[in-house]
């Protein structure tokens, strides 16, 4: 959905690569996480700079296929390598649909899927995976877990922590914290994820995860990606042309609209409802508003038993609660679709009505 911004932008990020360039596994032998662009890392380190979403000053940054790569790194280079038993992986439901697949895929030694942290009682050590704000419901969340001093890890994964989709309300500062260009440029295809590591060790095996995997990440994708993110960086300068150049209050106003449009619908009509939104201040904005999820969660009324079976006989495509280890009355949809998808979508459910 946010092509019309990069369209916008014309040459700007347009780069041209020679036949000679980017030819080696290296990247800088020196740095811990040898693959990584040391042009991506400085573009990294400064675009949170320019937010203020996250710290960067002590962490470590390990680039990776996406951050879908950097879960797995992380869950590997977390879990104990002296347990007779794989170590548990949680999350609080609802929780991002691919975490049990990604945990359970290859059937690991080292962790298995123990499901949804609220109801986790086991004894021993566990990864939690905290999502904030969260996919699908878009709620700011902290780790649910606790009183288990010494035996939990936590990754945090942030892949929507930035400002079109949420209030920046301060520099967060965890241990591993996960991002991905997907969701803060809408670059999903050049398959870019970072990793911000406080311990030396975890960033270590984290990469030594993605040299077995993949013998690192492809330079182009990370020169591209260091040139879109420095884009952005630019254009959040004060002295930038027009607010509409500035690429978060673009998109942000992109995403409001949205959001304005789909709550319009489901206030007409009898069966549906959508998650309200505190407002709360931004330190990037500098005003106050309520949050724009990428994805909404929206539940059907009770007279309807599996929302997304319903909405898939009026021709909309949803993913059911269920996988997100919840109930069938809720279904997510997605907010940053191309503009023809998502007007069809609204077009479509302002003509459902409830008649049974
Ligand atoms: N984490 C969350 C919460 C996500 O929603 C997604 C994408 N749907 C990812 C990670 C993976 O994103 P990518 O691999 O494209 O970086």
């Amino acid at each position: 959905m946010f092509e019309s911004y990069w369209r916008k932008m014309g040459d700007k990020c347009t780069m041209v690569i020679a036949g000679y360039e980017s030819l080696s596994y290296f990247a800088d032998a020196k740095n811990l996480c040898w693959f990584l662009e040391p042009k991506l890392e400085e573009a990294v380190k400064r675009l949170h700079l320019t937010v203020g979403n996250a710290v960067v000053g002590d962490h470590h940054v390990v680039v990776g296929t996406g951050s879908s790569q950097l879960i797995q790194a992380a869950l590997y280079a977390l879990s104990p390598s002296d347990e007779p038993e794989p170590v548990s992986v949680v999350s609080a439901a609802p929780y991002y649909s691919s975490y049990p697949e990604v945990t359970d895929f290859l059937r690991s030694g080292l962790y298995k899927w123990a499901g949804d942290a609220h109801t986790f009682d086991a004894d021993g050590p566990y990864i939690e995976l905290v999502t904030s704000p969260n996919n699908p419901d878009g709620v700011m969340r902290e780790a649910v877990v606790v009183n288990r001093p010494g035996q939990g890890k936590l990754v945090h994964d942030l892949a929507y922590y930035w400002p079109q989709y949420t209030s920046i309300s301060r520099a967060v500062d965890f241990d591993v914290m996960l991002f991905t260009a997907s969701k803060c440029t809408g670059h999903a295809g050049s398959r870019i994820g970072w990793a911000l590591v406080r311990d030396k060790d975890v960033a270590r095996k984290m990469t030594k995860f993605i040299e077995i995997n993949t013998i690192g990440v492809s330079k182009e994708s990370q020169l591209r990606a260091a040139k879109i993110l420095g884009a952005i960086s630019d254009s959040c300068l004060p002295f930038g042309p027009s607010k509409y150049d500035n690429f978060f209050e673009y998109s942000k106003t992109l995403m409001a609209e949205r959001w304005d449009k789909l709550r319009a619908v489901v206030k007409r009509s009898n069966i549906f409802s959508l998650p309200k939104y505190p407002n709360q201040y931004c330190l990037f904005a500098g005003d106050s508003s309520e949050a724009h999820p990428a994805f909404a969660w929206m539940k059907c009324n009770d007279r309807i038993e599996d929302c997304d079976k319903f909405l898939r006989e009026h021709k909309i495509v949803t993913r059911s609660g269920r996988r997100f280890g919840t109930d069938p009355k809720h279904v997510r949809i997605s907010m940053v679709s191309r503009d023809e998808e998502f007007n069809l979508f609204l077009q479509r459910l302002s003509t459902i009505q409830w008649s049974g």
